[in-house]
């Protein structure tokens, strides 16, 4: 390939247990057997983010640079790797498994026993370029922008995935109405279902937001519709939510839990769980999710909502998603 790559970046790093993020100059990567070398277009900020910043999630490994919703345009490709200079990439979550554990042998390369994660054992997307493996990308579809495309990767990856869990029930309740949810909705509209979006309570830019995107019923998550879900997916990692939840789902409803990290769960009656209610998480993706899921977006008319930041501001962002400040994804644009 002829395009010049430069020798350094710009990077936003996580150098130690709750940040901030410090902007760097890193050497560009290059890509070695299998992998491919992405200029970054732009990087979505998740509230898994906001768990590596935190120092909530085992192991880090300092300095990191967080994100793992990148849309990228390819730059080099390592041996044995034939993707199209310029061709728009998608790295997700999932940054590599090893394809011979009891999971990854059954389908499940999402619990894979020595699974690596962009943006969280391996470097991510809050800088100029990334280096990927290039199994684990995908294409773009083209009928998003990059910005608009980012949040798909994992917010809408992970609803998703959420939502095979949650099963066919028409009524469907969303704990946390930030990124994952308002692409989730849209895609329930789409099937014909029926969203109960749950947030903060008080939180009327919220809700109000919530029923533009067509839900049925938006209002505080200590209240309780008039009529039992058949499922519920809980986004925001609030475990007082999980009791709140088990209580609006109808027998055999199931609850969700979508994300990687919780504060606890107090205890419950068992009467609540009882009549054959089911309480399961989601942890992370399979690759058979992530294309499944951006095929369905474009025809599903799914849009994205997003504020965008420059990538210097990662922390501005991180902490407008932390108390609540934002409607839809923030994504930065290097
Ligand atoms: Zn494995
Ligand atoms: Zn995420």
């Amino acid at each position: 390939m002829t395009e010049t790559i430069p020798d350094q970046m710009r990077a936003m790093v996580l150098e130690n247990p709750g940040g901030p993020l410090r902007l760097r100059s890193r050497p560009v990567p290059r890509p070695g057997p299998g992998q491919v070398l992405l200029q970054v277009l732009a990087c979505g900020v998740c509230r898994t983010d906001l768990h590596v910043v935190d120092g909530e999630l085992p192991d880090i490994p300092y300095p990191i640079i967080p994100g793992h919703e990148v849309v990228g345009r390819v730059v080099a490709c390592g041996t044995g790797v034939e993707l199209q200079p310029g061709a728009r990439m998608g790295v997700p979550w999932l940054g590599w498994t090893c394809g011979t554990c009891y999971y990854c042998r059954n389908g499940q390369e999402n619990l894979c026993d020595r699974a690596r994660f962009t943006g969280y054992t391996l470097d991510g997307g809050y800088a100029e370029y990334l280096l990927a493996d290039a199994r684990y990308c995908f294409p773009v579809p083209d009928a998003y922008d990059a910005p608009h495309a980012a949040p798909l990767l994992c917010a809408g990856l992970i609803g998703y995935r959420c939502l095979r869990m949650a099963g066919e029930g028409r009524r469907l309740g969303l704990y946390g109405f930030g990124a994952a949810a308002h692409i989730l909705a849209q895609v329930l509209r789409w099937q014909g279902r029926e969203v109960y979006a749950f947030t903060r309570p008080g939180d009327t830019a919220a809700q109000a937001f919530a029923r533009r995107l067509g839900a049925v019923w938006a209002g505080d998550s200590d209240r309780r519709p008039g009529e039992p879900l058949d499922a519920a997916i809980l986004f925001a990692p609030v475990g007082a939510l999980v009791p709140a939840a088990l209580r609006a789902v109808r027998k055999a409803g199931v609850v969700v839990c979508g994300g990687i990290h919780m504060s606890d769960i107090p205890s419950f009656p068992y009467r609540i769980l009882w009549e054959e209610r089911v309480l399961r998480s989601v942890a992370n993706l399979t690759r058979r999710d992530g294309h499944e899921f951006l095929a369905l977006a474009p025809k599903a008319g799914v849009e994205t909502h997003v504020q965008v930041f420059d990538l210097e501001e990662a922390n501005t962002a991180l902490e407008r998603l932390r108390s609540g400040k934002l409607e839809g994804a923030a994504v930065l644009v290097p």
